[in-house]
Order: C-alpha cells, then structure tokens, then sequence
C-alpha cells in the first residue's frame, strides 16, 4: 500500500504511511511561498526520496527547515537527504542524534528486511528546551518539548493552532503496540494529559491514521495503564519480562501490530518498578533479542 499526503487544512499536510509497523513511520508539511517545512523525516532512502517527491508535487517547493519530533531512526534517518536545511529539535533530542551518529549505524538485524540506503540521521542545529515557534508566511507552527522523559527523554509536538492540527510523532501510536524501549511509562501518560490540552481538531500520530476522535488517545492511555498494573503484578511475583509477555492475554490489545514490543514495555516498567530514573537506559540489544525470541524469529519489518 502506497503512502497517502492527506491535507489537513490549507498549506497543512499529512504523509501517512501504511501500515505503521517498524521503521514505517509519518511525517507532515507545512508549505510557504519560500519553502517547506517538514515535520520529522523517514527511516530509508527510498521512502524519504518518495516522501520528497509528494513535497514537491503538492507544493512546488523545496524543504527548508526538517523539525525532529524525536530521536528514533525511523523520523530522522532520511534528514540526510534534505540537504542544506536547517535541522530543528529539543536540546535532549540533539543528544539522542548526536550519540546514535557517533555509534554508527545499528546493524539491524533483529528486522526481517531493512535497507537504508544512502541516509543518515543528522542532529539538528538549532535546540531548544520548551518552546520554539516557527513561521511560514502568515502559519505559526509552535514547537513544544514534552520536557520530561516519555517515549523518549526528549519529545516535540508540532501545534498548528490555525488549522488546530497537533503533530505528536510517537506519542501517539494509532492502531499498533506502542513502544517504550527509551523513555518513561509515568512520564508517557503525564505527556498524553499534556497532549489532550491542546485540543487539537486533527492529530498526526507517529505511526497510523490520521484521526479526529480522542478515543485514540484513551485507548493508548488505557494500554499504558493496563501495562503498569499487569507489571506491578509480575513484578511482585518475579516473573522475568519475557516469561510474563509469554504468558500475559493481551486481550484487546492483542489485534495490534508488532505485539512483541510488550517484551521492551516491560522491560521500562519494571526498570520503573525497581526504582530506575525515568528515562534511564536499558540494554537495547538484549531487549532487542528477547523481542525476537518472543516472536520466534526477526521481527516483521517492511522498510
Ligand atoms: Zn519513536
């Protein structure tokens, strides 16, 4: 399935890409008579190429500004290929890039496809730790950092209050596991009553549909609060994480895609349980393999 740029009101544009499974992420425009500015890249080459392409097909105008909504690979790997434009992103966000670039690429093995290309994420060159607000022509696009710990330690919506469009990135999951190897599970559902105050009319989530109805967000909350409780029980009874996602009925969560992330959500929950700061690192690797011995081979990936 073909992504779709989905307008959202004049100038104001969404890139949903089907099926919002690993590496298969969002991103959405904003379009000037001097440019464009993007909010978040894409995970390869190819989808960036193409996703620039829809850019200038529905503008006629070349990026100049690529906002970061956080530091995954998935939104920031293709930043490469915007060239000369100025990369935009929290100051923690900054730091996620910069570390990631000096480790180099990951290997990405634990994914049954995967192929860059010729892209490499690039931290941004202009930080900011609240609020940062753009303008193209007569459009504000306020930029406000979470400034805690969620899904990752250094979070950003992008809020068009002219269109009453919200940009959350991963925030926001619509229809598939959300996923917590980075970041804080108290701290994502602070950031998601956070969120529900802007009341926004349109959500641009990070993976998934476009949506209007807040029941989206109550459904993620409503996961996010199932994951503490189902922690705090295998936890008091000394049930390693993967033993417990083994056994665990994941209910109605259970038609999600990549359901094997509640191995790396209980991971961060437990990390949490044992008193470990929010945002505090796991072992990336390790939880990693675990995933793909809970879902008994490499994990689905379409990138
Ligand atoms: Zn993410």
């Amino acid at each position: 399935v073909k992504p779709s740029v989905v307008e959202l009101g004049t100038d104001v544009y969404a890139y949903v890409q089907p099926d919002g499974t690993w590496m298969v992420n969002n991103a959405g425009f904003v379009v000037g008579q001097s440019g464009v500015v993007t909010i978040d890249a894409l995970s390869t080459e190819a989808r960036t190429r193409a996703y620039r392409e829809a850019i200038a097909n529905a503008s006629g105008e070349a990026v100049h500004t690529v906002v970061q909504t956080h530091s995954h690979p998935d939104h920031t790997a293709g930043t490469s290929l915007f060239g000369a434009a100025t990369v935009v992103s929290s100051s923690v966000c900054r730091s996620e890039v910069d570390a990631a670039a000096r480790r180099g690429p990951a290997p990405m093995t634990m994914f049954d496809w995967y192929e860059r290309g010729d892209v490499h994420a690039v931290p941004a060159s202009v930080t900011f730790s609240d609020r940062l607000d753009l303008h193209v022509d007569d459009l504000a696009i306020e930029l406000h950092a979470v400034g805690h710990p969620a899904h990752t330690n250094g979070d950003v919506v992008a809020w068009v209050p002219a269109r009453s469009v919200l940009f959350t990135g991963d925030l926001i999951f619509n229809g598939g596991t959300p996923f917590l190897m980075g970041g804080s599970l108290a701290g994502w559902r602070d950031a998601l009553a956070w969120l529900r105050a802007f009341d926004a009319a349109t959500y641009v989530p990070g993976h998934g549909d476009v949506f209007t109805d807040v029941s989206v967000i109550d459904t993620l909350d409503g996961y996010l609060a199932w994951l503490q409780r189902v922690a705090a029980e295998g936890h008091a009874a000394g049930v390693a994480p993967l033993d417990l996602a083994r056994d665990l009925d994941l209910a109605e969560y259970a038609s999600w895609s990549d359901p094997e992330r509640i191995v790396a959500n209980l991971h961060r929950a437990y990390l949490e349980l044992d008193g470990g700061a929010a945002g505090a690192p796991l072992n990336v690797a390790a939880v990693f393999e675990e995933m793909v011995t809970f879902n008994g081979g490499p994990l689905h990936c379409i990138a």
